[in-house]
């Protein structure tokens, strides 16, 4: 099924922007008549008949209420180091279309990138647009939100009560060891830069009472391939045992 999303409540009829209109007709190859699924901006989710046109704008009529099941169960947190170049806007898609419930970019010691006020909001903007446009291509009914830049000690204060999972190329406990607790509980991955994770701050992440150092394997993997592999792992032990 074809899906959109609005930035406005959907009540009873509405007219789609002329971009959305483009996305569901051109892209999407709906027609007048069809059925799509769109989200609104409280997350509500409808079957819509695409009842025609106005001008540029496609007019829809809501059906009937979509049943969420994306947003159900506990959550699986994303909070990965802010990484160079594109990788960041890659693993935000990816993330996206493999179900995470939250993506949040972490500024950690050892990351090429250092971003300042202005760049660390024009990013999150851009990358919470990625978030979207994932969403809308995979189907999702919700978007994931995408924080603004935290450092560790404000990821350890806002998600703190989670039960956090902390991929680390020398820890030597497998990943499944976490795989009980992530399953049934909502979990960060916490996945470091480039560069690493500096002593200190591994140090400071095993002070928290819920936080784990995992293993991935024996292999030094790149930080996007870390996160995916276990944002990817953790998702689907989860998505599973809920069943
Ligand atoms: N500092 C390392 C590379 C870091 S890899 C070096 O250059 O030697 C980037 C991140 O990916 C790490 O911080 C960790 O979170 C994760 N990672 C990579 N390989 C891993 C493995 N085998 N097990 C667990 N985590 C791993």
């Amino acid at each position: 099924m074809r899906k959109l999303f609005t930035s406005f409540p959907i009540g009873g009829e509405f007219h789609l922007t002329a971009d959305d209109t483009h996305h569901l007709m051109r892209v999407l190859r709906a027609a007048a008549g069809d059925e799509v699924i769109v989200t609104d901006s409280r997350g509500a989710s409808f079957h819509c008949k695409i009842n025609g046109m106005d001008g540029k704008e496609a007019v829809l009529l809501p059906v009937a209420r979509v049943e969420e099941t994306d947003a159900a169960g506990p959550e699986l947190i994303l909070a990965a180091a802010v990484l160079k170049n594109d990788k960041f806007d890659w693993l935000v898609q990816k993330a996206t279309e493999l179900g995470v419930n939250r993506i949040i970019p972490i500024q950690m010691k050892y990351c090429v990138v250092k971003l300042n006020e202005k760049r660390r909001l024009e990013r999150c903007k851009r990358w919470q647009k990625i978030a979207l446009e994932a969403a809308k291509q995979c189907g999702r009914t919700d978007v994931p939100p995408v924080d603004d830049v935290h450092s560790l000690a404000e990821l350890v204060r806002d998600y703190g009560d989670r039960f956090i999972v902390v991929p680390y190329e020398l820890e030597t406990v497998p990943a499944q060891a976490a795989a009980v607790a992530a399953s049934r509980a909502d979990t960060v991955v916490c996945i470091g830069p480039e560069g690493g994770f500096a002593r200190e701050e591994i140090e400071f992440l095993k002070t928290c009472e819920r936080c784990m150092t995992v293993s991935l394997g024996r292999r030094i993997l790149r930080a996007e391939t870390a996160a995916l592999t276990a944002g990817g792992r953790f998702f689907f032990l989860r998505r599973v045992s809920a069943r």
